[in-house]
């Protein structure tokens, strides 16, 4: 099962779930807001307990 992070979009500030897939050497993806729809730079983080979360990271420029 893919773990799942409940995230606030950066850009409208709803809180939204995003099911991610970790994977070695990619820790960085881009995925669409459910909510606006505007593209949200997403980091996995290693939480150092075996697990990962996610944040979440505009990128506005
Ligand atoms: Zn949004």
């Amino acid at each position: 099962m893919l773990p799942s992070d409940n995230i606030q979009c950066p850009f409208c500030w709803e809180t939204i779930e995003i099911v991610y897939e970790p994977d070695e050497g990619t820790d960085e993806f881009v995925c669409d807001c459910t909510v606006c729809c505007h593209p949200i730079n997403f980091t996995v983080v290693d939480d150092g307990m075996g697990g990962t979360y996610l944040v979440a990271q505009s990128d506005d420029f």
